[in-house]
């Protein structure tokens, strides 16, 4: 799985990323790069959870109810579509720009 940094956009593997802080939905990871932190969009990541989530309740009380259907067959459809869209929006964000970086210094640009 590849990222790519929302600061100096240069993409890296997961698995070069030496530092990470915070926990669940709220995770942050540092570039290897430039050593900004960066994370997710934490809206929607909980738009992506609920979506799965409302679609596998939807999948299965749909599967053990009967006449329920009409119901639940729109609901998987719009628990496919939230989790689609969601994935797709969701990309790194900077949460802090690194240290000593001449780009943030006041009067650089
Ligand atoms: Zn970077």
């Amino acid at each position: 799985m590849s990222l790519q940094c929302a600061h100096c956009y240069k993409s890296f593997s997961i698995a070069k990323v030496n530092d990470s802080r915070g926990k669940g939905l709220s995770v942050e990871v540092q570039c290897p790069h430039c050593a900004a932190w960066l994370g997710h969009n934490k809206l929607l990541s909980i738009a992506k959870m609920f979506g799965f989530y409302g679609g596998v309740v939807a999948a299965v009380v749909g599967y053990f109810f009967d006449n329920v259907a009409s119901i639940t067959t729109p609901l998987i459809i719009l628990a496919v579509i939230i989790v689609g869209l969601s994935h797709i929006m969701d990309h790194l964000q900077l949460i802090e720009a690194p240290e000593n970086d001449p780009s943030t210094e006041p009067g650089a640009k």
